[in-house]
């Protein structure tokens, strides 16, 4: 039995779901639940916040998972990828209120940007040979500008519609990401067999959306 890891509840949620489901692995779900195991395929599902599930797959708490790369590269565990999904497409941004003068990313140098991706900034900036000060706050990214937390922040963005009704502007894009599949690198053999039989399943799902 292969234990994949997914979102509880939040925008990976859905897709990842119709994915399984797509591959003919049916499930019961129930909100309550943690954890189901399927009716006609080796799979156990647990249900587990996005931002543990890099972790857990790392360790081997769970075999495989499906996240967004902007998570898993900030967690450094990039090296565990196996299939790129197509789903939850966003990007991460640097925005500025929108009255600001802007030119250029040079203008962060020696400002304060609020993010929760604290390590993809940071690459971001040293790449661009910007020297910031990066405040790493959970959630409610894109109000650090009115409560004068900082003066840009980096967040994930995907329509925009977000930043313009904090009344800021995108300036850059730092990340691009979108759900991916990932595994344990020290699976057993059996194991193996059944995450090539789902990928196999997968790819089959994807070529035929194409
Ligand atoms: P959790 O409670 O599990 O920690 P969360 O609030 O951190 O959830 P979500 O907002 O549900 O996370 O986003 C999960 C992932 O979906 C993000 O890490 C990103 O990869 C992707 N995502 C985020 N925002 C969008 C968006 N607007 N459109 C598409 N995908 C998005
Ligand atoms: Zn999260």
């Amino acid at each position: 039995m292969l234990r994949l890891a997914i979102q509880k509840s939040g925008r990976l949620s859905e897709d990842s779901l119709k994915l399984i489901r797509e591959c003919g692995i049916s499930f019961i779900t129930s909100s309550l639940k943690l954890k189901t195991e399927s009716t006609n395929f080796p799979l156990e599902i647990l249900y587990l916040r996005d931002d543990d599930i890099p972790g857990y797959v790392a360790d081997g708490v769970a075999d495989i998972g499906i996240v967004g790369q902007n998570v898993l590269v900030e967690e450094g565990k990039q090296a565990l990828t196996v299939e790129k999904l197509g789903f939850s497409k966003c990007r991460l941004s640097l925005a500025v209120p929108k009255s600001d003068q802007y030119e250029s990313v040079q203008d962060l140098n020696g400002k304060n940007i609020a993010t929760s991706y604290p390590n993809l900034l940071q690459a971001y900036l040293n790449e661009q040979g910007v020297e910031a000060h990066i405040h790493t706050i959970s959630g409610s990214v894109e109000i650090a500008p009115s409560i004068g937390l900082a003066e840009a922040i980096c967040d994930i963005v995907s329509s925009g519609s977000t930043l313009i009704s904090n009344g800021l502007k995108e300036v850059e894009r730092v990340f691009k990401s979108e759900a991916v599949l990932i595994a344990n690198d020290t699976l057993s053999e059996e194991k193996r067999r059944i995450l090539d039989k789902l990928l196999f399943r997968i790819q089959a799902v994807q070529r035929a959306q194409k």
